[in-house]
């Protein structure tokens, strides 16, 4: 394949793309042609899809929320419970997926950027099973704030580098992680946790977390006979979120909804600009600089997101709204009481949204809600908020 058309694959529309310096690009163009190779491999595809089942513990169910749905008498809402899987979140689909291809292509070692941790968990559980050492960059500041998921990712075997540059943050991690892999393409590989970053990365993402709709669809044609009216998952990176729409997208019948924080809402109030490698719409004050964001979910708060979202965005076919950190608070609440499911905060925004979605449905219309990961991490902290 021509160096043009692996470019050009990066696109969609006037998004994504790959905007790193010459050396880097030429280290992620060849994991994109490895990608390539391997995306259609039974052998590969075999592997990963046992791995899995035998340590994710896919397929996890899609749960009619009876109460919830009586309570509020519209639509009738379902939850897709990646919160059961391992780890108690969707990461483990991506972070399992890239550490495969890694060994297929000859990696002897992993490294990641993480923020608040999930994801640096997520890869260092993985590289741990599949026996790869790991090397996580975290910025100095968040390793502070999130001592804990430092001391989980330690526990795991991994190696925890805190990063003290700059603002010792995200940005920084990543700047980090980028420059180690160049340092070491030959046995390294960089493990992206969301549908972000120049190319292949928001493409290979999406494939690995593909399987959250795959299993969606069938479940819910098994269950209803019909497609679901709505889709509905919560947009940070948005790798969840395009991971619950992939393979609703050719059925236009189906509308496929992002919610963001309202505190980090980077497509109903970004602008594009090119941002840690890639193109998309992202939070920028007037001066040019990343916006200061404050979503109470870790995993939201972030200014970028993933280029395919505001792709569909542009072309209408993605729907994208967002909900207050107070309303997924409440929405916190009220799953936890009336289903017995302590949600993520995160996932909370899209819970929050599809309650008043419902309202504007038919009653014999759908909702699947991608409850992307359950709540334990945050109870410590919605404590906080709630008795303090
Ligand atoms: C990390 C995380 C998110 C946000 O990431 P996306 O890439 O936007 O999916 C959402 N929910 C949970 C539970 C997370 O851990």
């Amino acid at each position: 394949m021509s160096r043009e058309s692996i470019a050009e694959k990066g696109y969609f529309g006037e998004f994504g793309g790959s905007f790193v310096p010459a050396e880097l690009k030429e280290v992620l163009d060849r994991i994109g042609s490895e990608f390539d190779r391997y995306k259609d491999d039974p052998d590969f595809l075999e592997e990963y899809r046992y791995y899995l089942k035998e340590y994710v513990g896919r397929e996890n169910p899609l749960t009619f929320a009876e109460n919830l749905t009586d309570k509020i008498g519209g639509a009738k809402i379902y939850l897709k419970r990646e919160d059961l899987n391992h780890t108690g979140a969707h990461k483990i689909n991506n972070a399992l997926g890239q550490i495969l291809l890694a060994k297929r292509i000859g990696a002897k070692r992993i490294i990641a950027e993480t923020g608040a941790g999930q994801h640096g968990v997520a890869t260092a559980t993985a590289s741990a099973m599949l026996g790869l050492p790991c090397t996580i960059y975290m910025g100095k500041v968040d390793t502070e704030r999130q001592a804990l998921n430092v001391f989980r990712m330690e526990l795991l075997g991994a190696e925890v580098v805190a990063v003290d540059k700059g603002r010792g943050r995200l940005k920084e991690a990543v700047d980090e992680a980028f420059a180690d892999l160049v340092a070491n393409q030959d046995d390294t590989f960089f493990l992206i946790g969301s549908a972000v970053g120049p190319y292949p990365y928001p493409e290979m993402v999406k494939y690995f977390q593909s399987i959250i709709s795959e299993e969606s669809k069938r479940q819910i044609l098994e269950k209803e006979g019909k497609l679901p009216a709505a889709v509905v998952a919560c947009t940070g990176g948005g790798s969840n979120a395009i991971g619950s729409f992939a393979n609703y997208v050719a059925d236009k019948e189906v509308r496929l909804i992002g919610v963001e924080p309202a505190e980090a809402a980077s497509i109903s109030e970004g602008v594009p600009a090119e941002f840690q490698g890639y193109r998309s719409l992202t939070l920028l004050d007037e001066d040019g600089n990343l916006k200061p964001t404050n979503s109470i979910a870790a995993g939201l708060d972030y200014q970028g997101v993933g280029p395919e979202h505001s792709y569909l965005h542009a072309t209408g076919r993605g729907e994208y709204v967002t909900a207050t950190g107070q309303e997924a608070l409440e929405a916190f609440q009220q799953l936890s009481k009336i289903e017995g499911i302590i949600p993520a905060l995160e996932s909370s925004h899209a819970v929050a949204h599809a309650m008043k979605l419902a309202t504007e449905l038919d009653k014999d219309d759908v909702i699947i809600v991608n409850l992307s990961g359950r709540g334990d991490k945050d109870v410590h902290q919605v404590f906080d908020m709630l008795k303090k």
